[in-house]
C-alpha cells in the first residue's frame, strides 16, 4: 500500500517512510522490482559497470576494545596476535601497487602501537613513493587532532562503522566504548574533509527492523561517502558464539534502499556478505554495490585476523571468473573525483 503513496524517487524522505522501509527490509513489500531497478540505474549512472577494487591490508589484530561479537577482541586469548611494522606495511603496499592496485585500506584493531608519529611518517612515505594512490584508514576512534594530522599527511578516507544506532544495544555490545564518542568521531571526520565511511551489522542479537530503519535514517543525516553493511557472523571464541547469523536477503534489500538514499555512495559488497553467501554477494554487486575489498594481507598474518568464523574474501581472479568487471582505480567518491575514468 505504501508503494503507491511514496514513489521510489522519494525513498530518501526516510523520516516519513518508516512502515514502507520496515516492510521492504523484512521482505513483506510487494513492489521490490522498481526499487531494485532504480538502484541499479543509479549505480550505473555514477560509476558504470565496473566494480572498484580496494586492497585490504589488515595491519594488526591487537585491540584494546572488547566488542562482544568480534573475534579479535582483547578478551580473546586464543588469538595469535600480530602487528605489521611500517616497513612491512610499506612492502605490502608496494607489492600490491606492482599488481596495479591504487586504493588501499589499512585496517586493524584499536591498537595504540600506531601512534600519530608512526602513522604520519608511514603516510608521508607511502604518498611520496606512490603519488597516485588513495589511502583509507580504519583504525577506530582517535582524537580530532589525530584525524586532522593524518588528513594533512595525505590520508584520503576513513572507515568507522557506527555498528548500530540503538544506543542500548551499542553499549551492551561495546563495554569499553561510548556511542556518542563514535558518532562524534564520524562528524569530526566529515568536518575535516575525509571521504567518510560508516555502516552497520545486520542480525545482531535483539536488533529489530526498527533499529535497521534508524540506522538508515542516521546514514541519511550523516551523508557518508562510503557505507559498509554486512551480516553479523558468530565467532566461536566470543560471547556471541551461539547467536544466529544475519539474514543475507535482508542485507540485499538494505543495500538497494541505501543506493536509492545515497545514489553516489561507494558501497562495498562486504567480505562478511561474501562469507555468508557467495551468490548473494554477486547479486549485491549486480544491483547496488560497486566496491569489493580483496585481501592483500601477507599470508602469515591473514589467518590470524578472524573477526568471525570462516572469513573468506574473494580474490580478483575469483571475481573475474564470476563475470565481475573490475577496475583498480583510486576509486574516489563521485563528488571527490578530479577526473572521470
Ligand atoms: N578497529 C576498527 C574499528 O573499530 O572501526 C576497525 C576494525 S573492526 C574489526 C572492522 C569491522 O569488523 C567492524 O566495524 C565490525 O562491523 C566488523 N566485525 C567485527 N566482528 C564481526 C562479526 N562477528 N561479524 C561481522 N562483522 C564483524
Amino acid at each position: 500500500m505504501y508503494v503507491f503513496i511514496l514513489p521510489v524517487w522519494r525513498i530518501f524522505l526516510l523520516k516519513y517512510t518508516r512502515d514502507y522501509v520496515v516492510d521492504f527490509i523484512s521482505g513483506n513489500s510487494i513492489n521490490t522490482a522498481s526499487l531494485i531497478k532504480s538502484s541499479r540505474d543509479l549505480k550505473l549512472k555514477y560509476y558504470g559497470e565496473k566494480i572498484i577494487i580496494r586492497g585490504l591490508l589488515e595491519i594488526s589484530n591487537y585491540c584494546i576494545n572488547e566488542c562482544l561479537y568480534c573475534g579479535i577482541n582483547s578478551k580473546n586469548n586464543r588469538v595469535k596476535r600480530y602487528r605489521m611494522n611500517p616497513d612491512e606495511i610499506f612492502r605490502a603496499v608496494k607489492l600490491a601497487y606492482m599488481n596495479d592496485y591504487r586504493s588501499f585500506v589499512l585496517q586493524g584493531g584499536d591498537d595504540p602501537y600506531y601512534s600519530d608519529d608512526l602513522l604520519l611518517k608511514l603516510i608521508y612515505s607511502l604518498k611520496s613513493e606512490f603519488n597516485d594512490i588513495a589511502i583509507t584508514l580504519s583504525l577506530g576512534e582517535r582524537s580530532y587532532d589525530s584525524y586532522r594530522m593524518l588528513k594533512s599527511a595525505g590520508v584520503d578516507r576513513y572507515l568507522l562503522r557506527h555498528e548500530t544506532v540503538n544506543k542500548k544495544l551499542y553499549s551492551l555490545l561495546h563495554p569499553r566504548q561510548d556511542f556518542d564518542n563514535r558518532i562524534k568521531c564520524l562528524y569530526n571526520l566529515k568536518e575535516l574533509g575525509y571521504q567518510v565511511g560508516t555502516g552497520f551489522m545486520v542480525g545482531l542479537p535483539s536488533q529489530t527492523y526498527n533499529d535497521l530503519y534508524n540506522d538508515l535514517v542516521f546514514i541519511d543525516e550523516l551523508q557518508p561517502e562510503m557505507v559498509g553493511i554486512g551480516p553479523f557472523i558468530p565467532h566461536k571464541d566470543t560471547k556471541l558464539r551461539d547467536a544466529q547469523k544475519g539474514n543475507v536477503d535482508e542485507i540485499l534489500r538494505i543495500l538497494v534502499l541505501l543506493r536509492n538514499i545515497l545514489p553516489k555512495a561507494l558501497i562495498p559488497a562486504t567480505t562478511a556478505l561474501g562469507t555468508a553467501s557467495n551468490e548473494k554477494q554477486l547479486i549485491a554487486l549486480n544491483n547496488s554495490a560497486n566496491v569489493v575489498m580483496p585481501n592483500i594481507t601477507p599470508i602469515d598474518y591473514k589467518k590470524d585476523y578472524q573477526l568471525y568464523d570462516n572469513k573468506k574474501s574473494k580474490t580478483v581472479e575469483e571475481l573475474i571468473s564470476n563475470g565481475i568487471q573490475i577496475s583498480k582505480v583510486k576509486g574516489d567518491h563521485y563528488d571527490f573525483r578530479k577526473k572521470l575514468y
